[in-house]
C-alpha cells in the first residue's frame, strides 16, 4: 500500500519544472460537459484500477514535454475558439500537482470569457489551496471520489484507506472558501447502502453536496478492462465506450 501524499511529492519532481508542467497532449476537443477544450497532463498521486491513463500516469517523465502556463492557455483557448466551446479543463491525470502552474493557468482563464472545470481527486486541496482557488471567478471544481468509504477507496486505488478522508476534507475546504464545487463518485463497485452512507457524510459538510452529487461509472476501454482483470476487481455496473448513457456525458 502506498501513501498518495508521498507519491504526489515524488511525481511533482518528475512533472513540474519551475512554472512549467509536463503534458502529453495540447489540446483536444471533447463532447463532455456539452463541449470542452482539454489539455492532458502527466502524473497522478493515485493508482486507480479503473484508470484509463497509461504511460503518462505510470512513467510520467518518459512521455510528452514541459509547457509554460501561457502555452497551455493559448492551446486551450485556440481549440475552444475553433470548436465554439466556452469551457476549458486539464485532464488525463491530476491537475492540482504543481500549484504554481495551475494557478497561473487559472489566472489567464479568469482574464478571458472562458469557464474552467477543475477535475481532481481533491487529496491535495488543503485549506490554503482552497483559499487560493477561491480567487478565481470562472472556476468550478469537480471532486471525483474514489468509492464511498475508506475501504472502497483503498480497494480501488491500492492506497492507504485513511487518505479517503482527504477527499471529503477537500469538499469541506472548497465549500468553506466559497469555491463552486460538487462531488462525483465512482459507484461501479459500491453497494447501495454504502452510497446512502456517503450521502449522509456529505450532507453533514453541506446539503448542496448531496443535492449535486454526480454518479460515475466505469467505461470499459480495452486497457481499463486489462487493468481490472489484473487487479481482480469486478464492477457491479460498467458501460462499453459505445454504450455510454447520455446522462453520463
Ligand atoms: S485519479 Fe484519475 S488519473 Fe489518477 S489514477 Fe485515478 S483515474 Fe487515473
Amino acid at each position: 500500500m502506498y501513501d498518495p501524499i508521498l507519491l504526489a511529492e515524488q511525481t511533482e519532481a518528475l512533472v513540474i519544472h519551475g512554472r512549467a508542467r509536463r503534458y502529453y497532449r495540447l489540446a483536444r476537443g471533447g463532447r463532455w460537459y456539452g463541449g470542452i477544450a482539454t489539455a492532458d497532463c502527466c502524473g497522478c498521486p493515485l493508482r486507480c484500477s479503473f484508470c484509463w491513463s497509461g504511460k503518462p500516469r505510470d512513467n510520467p517523465d518518459r512521455v510528452g514535454k514541459f509547457y509554460q502556463p501561457e502555452e497551455v492557455f493559448r492551446a486551450l483557448s485556440s481549440c475552444a475558439r475553433k470548436k465554439g466551446y466556452r469551457q476549458l479543463r486539464l485532464s488525463g491525470n491530476e491537475p492540482t500537482l504543481g500549484k504554481e502552474h495551475l494557478l497561473a493557468v487559472l489566472g489567464l482563464v479568469d482574464e478571458s470569457h472562458y469557464h474552467f472545470i477543475l477535475e481532481t481527486s481533491g487529496i491535495l486541496i488543503d485549506e490554503e489551496y482552497a483559499r487560493e482557488l477561491a480567487g478565481f471567478r470562472n472556476l468550478h471544481v469537480r471532486v471525483s471520489l474514489k468509492g464511498t468509504n475508506p475501504q472502497e477507496f483503498s480497494l480501488l486505488t491500492g492506497a492507504l484507506p485513511e487518505v479517503f478522508s482527504l477527499q471529503l476534507t477537500a469538499l469541506r475546504n472548497l465549500t468553506e472558501a466559497g469555491v463552486s464545487c460538487h462531488p462525483a463518485v465512482m459507484l461501479s463497485f459500491s453497494p447501495k447502502d454504502s452510497f446512502r452512507a456517503l450521502k449522509d457524510e456529505l450532507n453533514k459538510i453541506s446539503p448542496h453536496l448531496t443535492d449535486e452529487i454526480e454518479e460515475e461509472y466505469i467505461f470499459l476501454y480495452p486497457h481499463v478492462e486489462g487493468r481490472l482483470i489484473k487487479s481482480g476487481l469486478k464492477p457491479l455496473i460498467a458501460y462499453s465506450p459505445d454504450g455510454i448513457p447520455k446522462e453520463l456525458v
